[in-house]
This record gives structure tokens, sequence and C-alpha cells, in this order.
């Protein structure tokens, strides 16, 4: 297959400018690529890294032409970017994942509809066009899940319905935060055995190339901690990748992407979702594996060879969610873990500290799993007891 290379010294664009962002523009500086960061926001963390920043709107004309005029390629930190922009600016330089990709993807119908077309096996799920058929659709199996088609994330925008009486409250909330078209989608809550995900690189030339299976431990629905590698036998995690490479390339997806599983109790799995970018649950990446989920987005925007995907350690990444970040810079839980050994300290430099917010992380590195967690659960544990 002809690929074309884009060669260091060129600009790549991202929009987003969170820190998934950032890491993006760290990985393209290192590799010698100018960055163009396009957040709205201009306190977005990635700003900081960018050689070019646009703080405009996504819907301004006059932007878009001077970033398209700007960037050699271009790709998205998260799926909540408008599909619109990507196509239009596709229409000039290449964007990957495409806006094809992007509009199945962000819809969780769409997704989930695509996926189960495919024989791939997702939880058991019917489609809400309006907050007045929760009742019918919810009927007779308890607990469930609603939630919305767009635009959720970190748990936001999803209520758990444990039994027919909550269906009128989370009605109400439906009304009360619905927009126009807004769509939802109700699942069967699962009482998964555990939380596992899997990173999928796919390049230019069709390659793919999957991370080891790692597994995850949400709250609140938001990602707490990541363990890698996942503790599985080898058949389940051989299982995880095929599923998830066959997702990746049904969509015909190019560049990183993160699939989600629940894992059952006797050993079947379902995905949960796909985002297709790099993701939390892979941040390991950064600290324990010779080439991170960040220089693939690189090397994948522009037409390079994919990088190993070798583990050199064992470990775990715990987040600094919302004053974790605090405690975890400035009580004598910091010092301490300046002094641990294999602990690699990432703050984003966000400027508001906000509740379920992801500040940083830590990654825990050790010979084995079962240190890191040690390691893990020890800080926390430190963490949490400074507290006033
Ligand atoms: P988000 O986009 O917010 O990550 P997810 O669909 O991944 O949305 O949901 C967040 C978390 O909520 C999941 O990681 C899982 O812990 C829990 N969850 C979501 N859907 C289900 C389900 N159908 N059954 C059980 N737990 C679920
Ligand atoms: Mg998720």
């Amino acid at each position: 297959m002809n690929v074309t290379v884009i060669d260091p010294g060129a600009t790549l664009g991202v929009l987003g400018g969170g820190q998934l962002g950032a890491m993006f523009a760290t990985a393209g500086r290192r590799m010698g690529y100018a960055i163009a960061v396009w957040d709205p926001d201009p306190e977005a963390p990635a700003h900081r890294l960018a050689d070019y920043s646009f703080t405009a709107p996504f819907t301004d004309l006059d932007a878009r032409k001077k970033f398209v005029q700007l960037v050699r390629a271009v790709t998205y930190e998260w799926e909540n970017v408008p599909a619109d922009l990507c196509e239009q600016l596709e229409r000039e330089v290449p964007v990957r994942p495409s806006s094809r990709v992007l509009r199945v993807i962000q819809d969780r119908i769409e997704q989930k509809t695509f996926l189960r077309a495919r024989g791939l096996a997702v939880p058991k799920f019917s489609v809400l066009a309006s907050p007045e058929e929760l009742n019918r659709e919810a009927a007779p199996a308890f607990p469930l899940v609603c939630k919305t088609a767009t635009s959720g994330y970190d748990g936001k925008g999803q209520w758990k319905i444990s039994r027919a009486e909550d269906c009128a409250a989370v009605a109400q909330e439906l009304r009360r935060t619905m927009r126009p078209g807004s769509r939802w989608i109700l699942e069967e809550w699962l009482p998964f055995e555990r939380e596992v995900s899997i990173l999928v690189v796919r390049g230019a030339d069709g390659a793919t190339r999957t991370y080891p299976l790692v597994e995850n431990v949400h709250e609140d629905g938001i990602l707490r901690q990541t363990t890698v590698p996942a503790d599985v036998p080898v058949t389940v995690a051989e299982q995880a990748a095929t599923m998830a490479r066959e997702a990746v390339v049904a969509l015909d997806g190019l560049g990183v992407f993160c699939v989600e599983l629940f894992l059952m109790p006797g050993g079947r799995l379902l995905i949960n979702e796909i985002a297709p970018r790099p993701h939390n649950s892979g941040h390991y990446t950064l600290d324990a594996c010779t080439v991170s989920q960040f220089e693939q987005q690189v090397r994948a925007l522009c037409g390079l060879p994919l990088g190993e995907v070798r583990l050199l350690s064992s470990a775990v990444m715990l987040n600094l969610i919302g004053d974790d970040v605090l405690l975890a810079t400035t009580s004598p839980a910091a010092h301490d873990l300046f002094r641990e050994p294999g602990a690699v300290v990432h703050l984003y430099g966000k400027r508001v500290t906000r509740p379920k917010r992801k500040m940083g992380h830590i990654s825990f590195l050790a010979p084995t799993s079962a240190e890191a967690l040690a390691k893990a659960s020890a800080f926390r544990a430190r963490l949490l007891s400074t507290r006033p």
C-alpha cells in the first residue's frame, strides 16, 4: 500500500487541548514535529506545549482556514470534538481517525449497533428517543443504566436504575438535561467480574498492534486505577485482543484506539465502548513501554512504521482526581512519593481543581503487578490519611 509519510519538521494539528492533547504534543515535539493545538479554552493544558495555539470556537471559519493552512495532518484528543469540523478539515488534510469513524463512535447508539451488527458482543440495549419511553423500555429487567447517546464521559450523563420505582426520577432528569435531538441508550447493568481494556494501534498501511490487556477499577464511573498486565488467563487476554482488533478493522480506523470490555464470571467478554484515541488506561505506556500510546498516535498520523508494544515492567497507574492532587503535591505524602522507587508523577498543570476532574496520575512500576499494586495501595492509604 502506498502511504504518504509526513516527515519531522511538519506541523501536526490536534483538536482538544486537555492532558491527552498535551501528551500528544510532547510526543510529537520529541519526534521533531511542530504542534498546533486548537481548544477554545485558553487555559487548556496543551496550549502550554503548543507551537501554535488556536482558541477560537470550533465553529470559527477564519480559524479553520488558518489551522488547515498550517497543518499537514490532524488528530483529536477525544471523541467529543465536532465531527463536522473534522469532515471540513479532511477535505484538505488527512484526519486520523476519520470523521466517519468519529461519527460512529461519538454516538453510543451508533457505536453499539455497529459492533453488534458485526457479531461483536455488547451489553443488551434499547434506544430511547424521548424520556417518556423509559417506562415502557425499562420493563421488566433491572438493574439498568441509562446513558446519553452523545457527549457523556467519566460517568457523566449516566443514571443507574435499580428498580421500577427509580424510572420516574430518572425520566425527570432526562427531561431536565435534554437538548433538541437528544437520545439515550438503556443498557442491562452487568455484574461483571472485572473491567479490562486494551489499546489497538492501526497504521496507515492497515497493520495493527495490540498492547497488553490491562485491568481497570472505576469509582463513580471515573477511572481510578489501572493494573498492567491484567491478571487473567492467557485465553481471555487473547480473546480480548482479537475482539478489539476486529472492531478497529471493521471501523477501518487509523490511529490509536482503546477498547473497554467487561469480563463476566465464566470468562465471557463484552465490549463496553471504544475510544478513537489514546486513553487514560493506557498512560502506563509512557513509563512502562518503549513506545507510548502518544508516540503511536504520532506515528500512525504521519504514516510512519508503528512502534513496538513491549511491556518493560509491570505497573499500576493511579489517577489523582479532584483535590487528591493537593494532598499528593503538598502533604508529607508528596515527599514519600518522590522517594518511592518506581513511582513516576505526572501532573497536568490544570489551574482549577474541581471534584471528579482528572488532575494528574502516578505510575508505580515494579517487577510484578502484585508489588506495584501494594505500592499504589500504600500510597493511596497515606493520601487518604492526610485528608482533613
Ligand atoms: P464513559 O464514557 O463515562 O467512560 P462508560 O459506558 O464506559 O462511559 O461507563 C463508565 C463506567 O460505568 C464503566 O467503566 C463501568 O464501570 C460502569 N458501567 C457502564 N455501563 C455499565 C453496564 N452496562 N454495566 C455495569 N457497569 C457499567
Ligand atoms: Mg468508559
